[in-house]
């Protein structure tokens, strides 16, 4: 099973959100005014060409929840592909998706696991 080359390069542009989500989460923990109830401004993950460009606002312990699984992401409500993913939790600010299995290969790569190939 493979996945059509515009999905397949839209779990790669998330995976390059992440990325930046990764340092603003840094920073986040390190600057607690910014965020007093614990909610970070991060960067739609949802892989649109050349991002969308929109915020999504998460509370950091969720963010962590997502981010200990290396084909989970959070986007915007609304921002969701079905083709690559399913929504796994909702809220009025954040929607978290699960890539579907044939998308894994191309997200699996986290910033947090083990050194890409
Ligand atoms: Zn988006």
């Amino acid at each position: 099973m493979s996945l059509d080359k515009r999905f397949a390069r839209q779990a790669q542009n998330e995976a390059l959100f992440r990325e930046v989500n990764e340092r603003i989460a840094t920073l986040g923990e390190n600057a607690q005014a910014w965020s007093p109830d614990g909610t970070v401004e991060f960067l739609c993950e949802c892989g649109e060409e050349g991002g969308c460009g929109q915020r999504v606002r998460v509370p950091l312990d969720v963010y962590e929840r997502v981010r200990s699984q290396d084909d989970r992401f959070v986007v915007r409500p609304g921002h969701e592909t079905l083709e690559i993913e399913h929504a796994v939790e909702w809220s009025d600010d954040y929607v978290v998706v699960d890539k579907i299995p044939a998308a894994e290969p191309y997200v699996e790569d986290d910033p947090r696991g083990a050194p890409s190939s």
